[in-house]
């Protein structure tokens, strides 16, 4: 299928060719060389954090993440349920036991009492949980201070999945710098871009070096190839790092334009009665990487279905929220602590169109299509 109006597509600001000609010029079409170097040092000065390593995808971050912190087969790792797979993922591969923990329903991310009772019940039985995967979903900061309150409080490293968040905010901090590590995302959807691709932030010097020698194969500090543990090849290219300092130089207007399509939408849908967005908390700043809403309508109401249906009949994409990991066939047998709050985001959350380059004459018209439907099921009551 290909859509007029896409969720979210690649938006290029015009400095990236410069980047990848120096690759080429330089001849370092590698996944080592100067734009690496610097894109890691523009990220780090962005986000106001110590230390970056550039990786080939987000999911690669997480899984260093997790190996830096030296989670193996059996220790439990706490993670959000209202996600896209590729968080979870590589805590299966270390053999490690994911547990899921429902969401809070104002940013739809992870509870922090459900987080708390979560972890009370493995203390009791003397089974402590090494780590907790939070997401800023969505581009949404998560409730920052009671998770580190809990994290603190029982002594439970953090790793933010900030992969759709980078730009975002919670009390003038950047998300993915307030955990022991977090990770980003460029995929090609993602607020930038560099094709594909992914970061490690963090403050540790120890974190960050360990996750950077798994990210190459774990090579000893010898003269030829020797390897005493085992390693990954997770480098991102220098050719892709210059696609990434060319997308670093436009971050903050891409930001801007994607809350001003949330002002919009927000705008143009709010006498549609039953649709709730998800929220900013107290001192948060979003950068609305997609903007999604709720339905909490009556008996015949819009349903997400019928939105992403009359949407894709007039060449608009959108996509239905996440569903939870606690209800995936690949997770089934995982643990889960919570209400029903992350699985009614599922079933009546859709994601409107939210890409940077989108016209506010393209916003209105999917708001009209959206109200369209809203009056077609009315009548059917
Ligand atoms: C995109 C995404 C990832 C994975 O990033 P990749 O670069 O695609 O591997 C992880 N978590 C979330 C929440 C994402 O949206």
């Amino acid at each position: 299928m290909r859509y007029r109006i896409w969720l979210s597509p690649p938006h290029m600001g015009g400095g990236e060719m410069k980047y990848i000609e120096q690759a080429f010029s330089s001849n370092w079409i590698a996944p080592a060389g100067p734009n690496i170097v610097r894109f890691e040092n523009e990220l780090v000065q962005y986000t106001g954090g110590k230390y970056a390593v550039a990786l080939a995808s987000g999911t690669a971050a997480i899984h260093l993440a997790l190996c830096a912190l030296d989670i193996s087969k059996g220790d439990i790792v706490l993670c959000q349920s209202l996600t896209f797979v590729a968080t979870a993922n590589p805590i299966l591969y270390l053999g490690a036991t994911p547990v899921f923990v429902d969401s809070e329903p104002a940013t739809w991310n992870i509870c922090p009492e459900a987080l708390e009772t979560a972890i009370r019940y493995y203390l009791i039985r003397n089974k402590k949980p090494k780590a907790l995967i939070c997401v800023h979903l969505y581009g949404m900061p998560c409730l920052m201070e009671d998770l580190l309150a809990v994290c603190y409080r029982y002594g439970i490293a953090l790793i933010e999945d900030a992969a759709e968040a980078l730009g975002s905010e919670y009390k003038r901090k950047q998300a993915g710098t307030f955990g022991e590590m977090g990770i980003i995302s460029f995929n090609g959807n993602k607020i930038i871009t560099t094709s594909g691709g992914g970061a490690l932030l963090s403050d540790s010097k120890v974190l960050t070096d360990k996750a950077r020698y798994f990210s190459t194969q774990s090579k000893d500090p010898t003269p030829y190839f020797q390897h005493s543990e085992l390693g990954y090849n997770y480098a991102m290219s220098n050719v892709c790092a210059g696609i990434g300092r060319g997308q670093m130089e436009v971050l903050n207007e891409r930001v801007a334009a994607r809350r001003a399509n949330f002002d919009l939408y927000s705008h143009y849908l709010k006498d549609v009665p039953g649709l709730s967005f998800q929220q900013e908390p107290d001192g948060a700043k979003s950068n609305r990487w997609l903007v999604s809403l709720q339905l909490t309508g009556n008996a015949c109401a819009l349903t997400p279905e019928s939105i992403r249906l009359a949407l894709s009949g007039k060449g608009v994409e959108s996509r239905r929220v996440w569903k939870p990991m606690h209800l995936q066939p690949l997770y089934k047998i995982a643990p889960y602590f919570g209400g029903d709050v992350a699985e009614d985001l599922f079933e009546n959350g859709i994601c409107l169109p939210s890409g940077s380059q989108l016209t506010s004459e393209e916003v209105s018209e999917i708001c009209e299509i959206i109200m369209e439907t809203a009056q077609k099921q009315k009548s059917c009551s």
